[in-house]
Formats: C-alpha cells, sequence, structure tokens
C-alpha cells in the first residue's frame, strides 16, 4: 500500500447525480453522526501508522472536504509526518477560495478540483443544482495563487450530459498547466442509475481531442498512476484519462481507501472492508493497528474493474460502497 486516501466526512454541498443524487440523498437519508464518524485524532494515527508502513501519499476527499471546519488544522499535523511525500485534497471547489492560503500555510502539497463542465448550465446539472461556476473558478485562481500545484481538473464525462462540450472544457484549460483528467462515468456504488451506455469510452475522447489538438502519450509520474498521460503537441501542457471501465487497472492498484466511519476499503468497487473504528477505540495499542493494515493488504484480492468484464452469471453478487462514503 503506498497511497491511502482518505474520506473526512460523508455530507456534501452538492448533489451530483453521478455521485450523490437529490432523489436518494434528501432530507429522509441518514447520514452519519459526528460519534460515528472518526475524529481528526483517530484519522491522525490511522494515517500516521499507515506512513510508517510504508505509504507516501495521503489524499483527503469526502463527501467534500472543505465543510469540515477543523480541515486546516488536520492537514497542518498530517504535513508533518516523517516520510509522507504528498498530501493532496480532492473537492468541488467552491469552498476553495477563503482557505486555499491557509491549506497551503498548513502543508497541503496540490489540490485536485472537480469540474465537468465550464458550461454554466452543464454545470448546474452535474452538481445537482448546487454548484456555484463563479466560485469553482475563484477556488481554482486562489489554489493557483497559494501554490497548490500541479492542479488538477476532475471531468467526469457522462454520455448526453456533457460529453458534447468536452473540447469547450479542454480549451479553458490548454495553456494554464492545469492538467485536466477525463474520468469515465464508473459504477461506484448502487445508487447513481449507471449503465454501459452512459459510459463514453476514453478511446473515443481521445479520438476527439486528436482530431482538434494533436497529442502525445507520456510516461506514468509513478508505479501504479492509474491515469493514463498525454501532451498537446503544441505545448499547451497535460491531460489525463481514468478509464477504470474500459481499460482496468487492477493489477497496478496500490491504493487504499478510509471511509469517514473508519473502514478501511483495498478497492474503489468494494463491497466490504474492515472496520477499524472499534479498535482505535477500545484502548488497543498501535501494534493492533498495524496487524490489521498488514493483513488487510497482504490478503486483498479485490479486482472488481477485471471481474465487471466477464459475463453477469460468473460474477459475484455485489453490493458496491457509494462514492461519496469512501472517499474519490
Ligand atoms: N466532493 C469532492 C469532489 O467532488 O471533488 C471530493 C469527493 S468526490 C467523491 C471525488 C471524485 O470522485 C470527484 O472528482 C468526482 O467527480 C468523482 N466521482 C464521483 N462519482 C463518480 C462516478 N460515478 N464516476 C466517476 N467519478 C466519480
Ligand atoms: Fe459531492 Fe464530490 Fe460527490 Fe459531487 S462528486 S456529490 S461534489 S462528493
Amino acid at each position: 500500500m503506498q497511497d491511502l486516501r482518505i474520506s473526512l466526512l460523508d455530507r456534501c454541498n452538492f448533489r451530483c447525480p453521478y455521485c450523490m443524487p437529490e432523489a436518494e440523498f434528501n432530507e429522509d437519508y441518514q447520514f452519519l453522526t459526528r460519534n460515528e464518524r472518526l475524529t481528526h485524532d483517530e484519522i491522525f494515527r490511522v494515517a500516521s501508522i499507515a506512513v510508517r508502513l510504508g505509504v507516501t501519499k495521503l489524499r483527503i476527499t469526502g463527501g467534500e472536504p472543505l465543510l469540515d471546519k477543523k480541515v486546516v488544522s488536520l492537514i497542518s499535523r498530517l504535513s508533518a509526518l516523517e516520510g509522507l511525500e504528498d498530501l493532496a485534497l480532492t473537492t468541488n471547489g467552491v469552498l476553495l477560495a477563503p482557505i486555499a492560503d491557509k491549506l497551503s500555510d498548513a502543508g497541503l502539497h496540490r489540490v485536485t478540483i472537480s469540474l465537468d463542465s465550464v458550461d454554466k448550465q452543464v454545470f448546474k446539472v452535474m452538481s445537482g443544482n448546487r454548484g456555484d461556476l463563479d466560485k469553482v473558478w475563484e477556488g481554482i485562481a486562489a489554489a493557483e495563487k497559494a501554490g497548490l500545484s500541479p492542479i488538477k481538473i476532475n471531468v467526469v464525462v457522462q454520455r448526453g450530459v456533457n460529453d458534447h462540450n468536452i473540447l469547450e472544457t479542454l480549451e479553458r484549460f490548454r495553456g494554464t498547466r492545469h492538467i485536466v483528467r477525463l474520468i469515465e462515468f464508473m459504477d461506484v456504488g448502487n445508487r447513481n442509475g449507471w449503465s454501459i451506455d452512459k459510459v463514453v469510452a476514453s478511446k473515443d475522447v481521445l479520438e476527439l481531442i486528436q482530431a482538434r489538438w494533436p497529442v502525445r502519450s507520456v510516461d506514468k509520474n509513478y508505479p501504479g498512476e492509474v491515469a493514463r498521460r498525454y501532451q498537446y503537441l503544441d505545448g499547451k501542457g497535460e491531460i489525463g484519462f481514468i478509464s477504470s471501465v474500459t481499460e482496468p487497472f487492477c493489477g497496478s492498484c496500490s491504493r487504499a481507501r478510509l471511509s469517514a466511519d473508519g473502514t478501511l476499503f483495498t478497492c474503489l468497487f468494494a463491497t466490504q472492508g474492515t472496520s477499524l473504528r472499534d479498535t482505535l477505540r477500545d484502548g488497543s495499542a498501535d501494534e493492533v493497528i498495524v496487524d490489521i493494515l498488514t493483513r488487510i493488504w497482504a490478503n486483498r484480492e479485490d479486482r472488481y474493474s477485471e471481474l465487471r468484464e466477464l459475463d453477469s452469471d460468473e460474477r459475484p453478487l455485489m453490493n458496491k460502497i457509494e462514492m461519496y462514503r469512501m472517499g474519490g
């Protein structure tokens, strides 16, 4: 395990239909209570043990991590961990502008900002009518000024929703040094109405881009990187593709995810994880947690993306965990 993603909370100020559709996540929905969520001390303890065990990359995510009012102090504790090489945060960007400087001063290295379309109307729909695109632009500008780079921009591509203006979105970022990552709409969870015909395969998106701005493929930054990288031949920057539907990358995956309620998952498409919460709360020594983490990683056999390729009667029945819970 090299890379640990930590979901701070399961709540969000957006209702992106591919992640937390409003029809399901409304006032009747039971989000985790404060007591059910890990405290920052508990999160810090798991992270520090993981780093001791060899994790070099941490990402704070959610839900929307910037809804956590104490996120800056958690970042400053995590950034001091010896051996940590990369500390990143994924956000929808709306709350970023006022705290970008503070996050940077606290030791955050970089941010990934989700922005599915630069078209106001499309953006609005894809945020479940909650997002304010101007605020996201302010967030991106503030992150750049604060040095939280390289800034990555996550774009989930959905057929019939934002695939018609991918080029427009890319154009806005060409020459800015921000790296747009085009993500295939994934069948995480069970509530987002996923079907294969809503997925636009990365190779089709690549073809569309090649026809407008020729690109060349470039090597991975590190083994286990899930995005396939390309550079524009005219020097206007880099883009990436995350194609877990059409090109599963399970074999090289080195990620684990800690959900807001303290469950550790070794696969984004997992049906079950291992809860650390009771162990964190029953006075167990760090060695017990070291043992659990080591065992979970050694025994993992998730390869859901690959299994997806099997015929439905060969595939295990799956009740997958939602993305907002597990952390994207
Ligand atoms: N709220 C923050 C945000 O949106 O950046 C962080 C959490 S969000 C779950 C992390 C990433 O997961 C986002 O970039 C989002 O677009 C992506 N995501 C959520 N549901 C997805 C899905 N069904 N397929 C592909 N990506 C998804
Ligand atoms: Fe919220 Fe991020 Fe999920 Fe959108 S993708 S609903 S912003 S957690």
